[in-house]
């Protein structure tokens, strides 16, 4: 069923769980990710980026997504995931989508403020949910997610992570339902091992007491998605390596198979190497809890 971000968030914390938000920017991953959490009797985040409209338009997944959702037998939030432009996020909530992320974190700290608080507004009339950033995500050149341009060079500055007592004003000020923040993870493929500064998600959730966002939830290790999940993230976007497994799945068929290729094949073994992925996410997130 079609379910808030809010009420999902809640739960998943008093459990000291994360729900797994996957980028679904195909049909195949639709499908996978929904296979995936009913299977688990988990919730789930199918979110839509807004630098994926390249790939597909938000018109033409987004009632996807919903209608997926809506058949599920699990909760299913439907997120817009880093919303850039006012006309962007309108269009999703407006279209159904049940949680918006404004991302405004290259903005300066009261420009984010005023965009976030605008957004907000908008959304909770409508009994919309928001995530907001406060600091800055970093994205790699390899597998970059969320097509945001990279910026490797900068990759291990430390002087973007996000500030506990901003933080404490933004929410006050904003009253955004959750934050991303910024503490060592990286959009797509890290260049090198992440260096996570995991005391800082403690520091932050102290201040803020709302649950925070791990975006780049690729490639961290199973002991640091537990402390960050111990110390208050409670949603972890995971992309990357969902859509690397999908592809090393296929060339490792198309290795095995030299005669004739049939697409339906394909997509169809993919598929279960994403459900697969998700399914090891969902689970690493997870751990410990079976009800939600
Ligand atoms: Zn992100």
């Amino acid at each position: 069923m079609l379910a808030g971000l809010r009420g999902v968030l809640a739960n998943a914390r008093a459990e000291k769980t994360a729900i797994a938000a996957f980028n679904v920017p195909n049909l195949e991953m639709v499908r996978a990710a929904i296979q995936a959490a009913e299977e688990l009797e988990r919730p789930v985040i199918l979110q839509h980026a807004q630098g994926h409209d390249s790939l597909i338009p938000l018109e033409e997944i987004g009632p996807i997504m919903l209608d997926y959702a809506k058949r599920s037998n699990v909760p299913v939030v439907v997120h817009l995931d880093h919303g850039k432009s006012f006309d962007a996020i309108v269009r999703a909530m407006k279209m159904g989508f049940t949680s918006v992320m404004i991302d405004a974190s290259d903005l300066p700290f009261e420009e984010n403020i005023a965009r976030t608080k605008e957004i907000v507004k908008i959304a909770h009339s409508l009994g919309i949910s928001v995530e907001a950033e406060l600091g800055h995500v970093f994205t790699s050149s390899l597998g970059g997610g969320e097509g945001r341009a990279p910026d490797d060079e900068k990759i291990g500055e430390t002087d973007i992570y996000t500030d506990p007592k901003q933080a404490k004003q933004f929410v006050a000020e904003t009253n955004a339902d959750c934050l991303a923040i910024a503490f060592g993870t990286v959009h797509g493929i890290y260049l090198k091992e992440p260096k996570l500064d995991l005391n800082r998600v403690k520091q932050v959730y102290e201040e803020v007491g709302i649950p925070l966002v791990m975006h780049g939830g690729s490639g961290v290790s199973e002991e640091d998605y537990q402390i960050a999940i111990d110390n208050g993230i409670t949603k972890i976007n995971y992309y990357t390596y969902a859509n690397k497994a999908g592809a090393a799945a296929l060339a490792h068929y198309l290795a095995q198979h030299s005669k004739e290729y049939f697409l339906e094949d394909c997509v169809e073994m993919t598929t279960k190497a994403l459900k697969s992925d998700y399914q090891k996410a969902i689970n690493s997130f997870n751990r410990g809890a079976t009800s939600y």
